[in-house]
């Protein structure tokens, strides 16, 4: 038995913030060690939105970043494979052959993508942004993973590879692996503002590569109770982001519960709460920026990872993707007619005959 597969990554669109780690980096430090773990830089994903010439040049920067990020975060390089999704074409030709295998009422349901086209900025859907739940199909198939590890609004996504790759297996047989959703313990975190979750074009994001007096500064200015005026005037634990906070990356559990009581009753300040929750994010991120500083000095390391982890990567999807044109029958498909010219050709020649001039000249055009 090989050990199981498992798929997770994003956009290299920016730093990843606290909302990434609980969204999704948890999840794949907690299980990276138990399976074969394979990180996608999801550089084609991010055309949906970002398709400039500036935008692409960025994408080197950003996925090293990310991949600093993800291993100060606590992913071990020994047991992931970080890849370059453009760097495999394979992954755009699965896309191709499962295009068929859903429709397009299917993905005007899922819920995210007008989110997305909204917070881009983008009026009309396009193509590639509506067919991006296929494309992360394609790159979850390909890789044939078994867990895929994803925050609340990638959830739908995952739901479209598991029935794209039903269908595959029922239509041509079994080939893939149907993917196990692995969802966040929170689903979403709230920004640091209190106005929805938190994210890097709202500017409401603490980032993992934050120095602790960013973080500081960041939660003073957090959002808090807004009715609470007055220091001795109970306030409200529940939806206080400050709490939340607390919640997650608080780990003196009594610490938070005393807080808590104190808040209700009123016989402690917003500073004192914001002044421990500052001191706890920064004991929360202290062995990550250990961690970089580690990473960062060793010179080219981050860049030999992608590297050597899109070569691996690619292999995988190859062998996919020759799986699946052997089950769809398209590689007999070219082998028939091959077969057919290799005849036509045997027969010319002991005939002494030259192939027709018309085929000839097709194939002199084609150059095949
Ligand atoms: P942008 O502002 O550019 O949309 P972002 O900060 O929202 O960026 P994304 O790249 O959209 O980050 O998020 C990638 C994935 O990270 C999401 O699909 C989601 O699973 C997870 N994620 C992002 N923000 C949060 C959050 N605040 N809480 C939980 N998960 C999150
Ligand atoms: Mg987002």
């Amino acid at each position: 038995m090989t050990e199981p597969r498992m798929l997770s990554g994003d956009r290299p669109t920016g730093r990843l913030h606290l909302g990434h780690y609980v969204g999704s980096l948890a999840n794949r430090i907690r299980l990276h060690r138990s399976y074969q773990s394979y990180f996608i830089i999801a550089d084609l994903h991010m055309l949906t939105t970002r398709n400039t010439r500036e935008d692409i040049a960025a994408t080197a920067g950003l996925a090293r970043d990310m991949v600093l990020d993800s291993l100060a975060a606590g992913l071990e390089p020994e047991h992931s494979v970080f890849y370059l999704q453009s760097a495999i074409p394979e992954v755009a030709e699965i896309s191709v052959l499962i295009q068929s295998l859903i429709t397009v009422p299917r993905l005007e349901r899922v819920p995210s993508l007008k989110e997305m086209a909204r917070a881009a900025g983008i009026g009309e859907m396009p193509y590639a942004l509506l067919g991006y739940p296929v494309l992360q199909a394609a790159d979850i198939l390909g890789i044939r993973a078994d867990a895929v590890p994803v925050g609340r609004d990638n959830a739908p996504h995952v739901e479209i590879a598991r029935e794209v790759a039903r269908r595959f297996n029922h239509l041509y047989g079994p080939t893939l692996p149907v993917p196990a959703l692995v969802p966040a313990a929170t689903p979403s975190l709230v920004g640091t503002d209190g106005r929805g979750k938190m994210s890097k074009t709202a500017g409401n994001a603490i980032y993992l590569s934050d120095s602790a007096d960013e973080v500081r500064r960041k939660v003073a200015r957090m959002y808090t109770d807004p009715q609470r005026v007055r220091v001795d005037m109970p306030g409200t634990v529940e939806g206080n982001p400050v709490f939340a906070y607390h919640d997650e990356f608080n780990g003196d559990r009594a610490e938070v519960a005393a807080l808590k009581r104190r808040y209700l009753a009123g016989t402690v300040g917003d500073v004192e709460v914001k002044e421990r929750l500052a001191a706890a994010v920064n004991r929360f991120l202290d062995p990550m920026r250990e961690r970089r500083a580690r990473f960062e000095a060793s010179g080219g390391l981050v860049e030999d990872l992608i590297v050597t982890g899109t070569r691996r990567a690619r292999r995988e999807v190859q062998r996919t993707v020759t799986d699946m044109r052997r089950a769809m029958g398209l590689t007999a498909v070219f082998s028939q007619l091959r077969e057919g010219a290799h005849r036509a050709d045997g027969a010319h020649r002991a005939d002494g005959a030259h192939p027709a001039g018309h085929a000839r000249q097709i194939s002199g055009a084609d150059g095949i």
